[in-house]
């Protein structure tokens, strides 16, 4: 890999660097290990077209969080029953245009409205998803309050009184956080969704078609992180999916998943482009980093102001303080103390402070990792209005697409 950054490096001062063989083995350990659920892509995380192909050509549907993602998904030659639109706050022209290109799924009583009046003017029956805010988190039972989908009693006493006869909901969605890797905890919260099928079977007297449990599944950011025990996670869903499957022979069960699928097949390229000593503090300067990759940067930020050790995520803006690596091609002597800074006018442009790192000189590549998610698509290229990086992807044959 190193070889094929350093003759890239030549003609690129900064790029993301994406590795197919590394998208194919996470969605491969997926399958394997959870071979009874179907997997959506959540394109936001990485919409290079490129990455989206290679995802959904290892059997991913798509889930869409805007009408151009869903637009993305269907170029890319997904079906409409693969393609799952959730978001909130969709509007008319949003609803109108991906009706009969994807499976819509409704984030409040609102939407659920909106869509029945589109279908009535069309004189369709349009089969949708819900989503639903439910009485219970990850950690504990008893819901909380949340801007996605409809809390559980709102939508149980909307189906009591559903007075929209031009859609049939047919699937729940259910989403609350990102980036565990606690194998119990993300079991306890498929239970719990499972329980809350039931009740909304209940309620609408119908079977569900599908169930669309959402993400959770994390990767490895820091060292210390301890990777997700995929394998126990699958065996647990299984187990749930069997005892479901007696009563619910049809029903899809979903997971949908970003960061998983391509987070660690991306690296993020940049170069020095000067350096300086400024009252005994090295500073390397590099091409494009805060514009290019802005989540080092942001890490930077919150370490600084946290008085925490640990400070709490917020993703996908904030993981934890070492989610990133900085590896350079030089051979590991000569080590100094560096602040790794980018081009921009601003003080902000500082992604790690005080690192040892083998001697840099200008030309010298700074590599990144875990950018493969939520990377290029996070962060602020218009700013200052600086070339843009490269979004390169290397194909399981070894091609450089770009
Ligand atoms: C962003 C998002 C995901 C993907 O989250 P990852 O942590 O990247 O897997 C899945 N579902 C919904 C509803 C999302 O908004």
């Amino acid at each position: 890999m190193k070889n094929v950054i350093a003759e890239l490096a030549k003609k690129h001062e900064c790029f993301y660097l994406y590795n197919e063989n590394c998208i194919i083995e996470h969605t491969n350990r997926l399958k394997h290990d959870f071979p009874q659920v179907e997997f959506l892509y959540s394109i936001k995380c990485n919409a290079n077209q490129h990455v989206i192909k290679s995802v959904f050509s290892q059997g991913f549907g798509a889930d869409a969080a805007s009408l151009g993602e869903v637009h993305l998904a269907v170029q890319s030659g997904l079906a409409k029953n693969q393609i799952y639109y959730s978001a909130p706050g969709k509007n008319l022209l949003d609803i109108e245009q991906s009706m009969g290109r994807a499976i819509l799924i409704a984030d409040s009583i609102h939407e659920i409205r909106l869509i029945n009046r589109i279908a009535k003017k069309r004189n369709l029956v349009v089969k949708i998803g819900v989503r639903i805010n439910p009485d219970f988190t990850f950690y504990r039972d008893g819901g909380c309050s949340s801007k996605f989908g409809v809390d559980e009693k709102q939508i149980l006493s909307f189906l009591a009184n559903n007075d929209c006869f031009n859609i049939k909901i047919v699937g729940i969605h259910v989403h609350l956080r990102s980036q565990e890797l606690n194998a119990d905890i993300l079991a306890a919260y498929y239970k719990k969704i499972f329980l809350l099928a039931e009740r909304f079977q209940r309620a609408n007297k119908n079977s569900l078609e599908f169930i669309n449990m959402g993400s959770g599944i994390g990767i490895q950011y820091s060292s210390q992180d301890v990777p997700l025990d995929t394998e126990s996670l699958g065996q647990m869903v299984n187990e749930y999916m069997n005892a479901f499957s007696v009563t619910n022979p049809e029903t899809k069960i979903i997971i949908e998943v970003g960061r998983y699928a391509v987070g660690k097949s991306g690296v993020y390229v940049t170069t020095v482009t000067d350096r300086k000593v400024s009252y005994g503090k090295t500073y390397l300067i590099l091409k494009n980093t805060l514009n290019g990759f802005i989540r080092p940067s942001l890490a930077r930020l919150v370490a600084k102001y946290a008085s925490e050790t640990a400070p709490v995520a917020s993703e996908p803006l904030f993981t934890c303080k070492d989610a990133f690596e900085f590896l350079t091609l030089k051979e590991e002597s000569d080590f100094e103390k560096v602040t790794l800074v980018g081009n921009l006018c601003t003080a902000t442009d500082v992604i790690t402070e005080d690192i040892m790192l083998p001697h840099l000189e200008c030309g010298d590549v700074i590599i990144i990792t875990n950018a493969g998610s939520y990377g290029a698509v996070l962060s602020p290229m218009q700013f200052s209005s600086q070339e843009k990086p490269a979004e390169l992807f290397m194909t399981k044959n070894g091609e450089i697409l770009s």
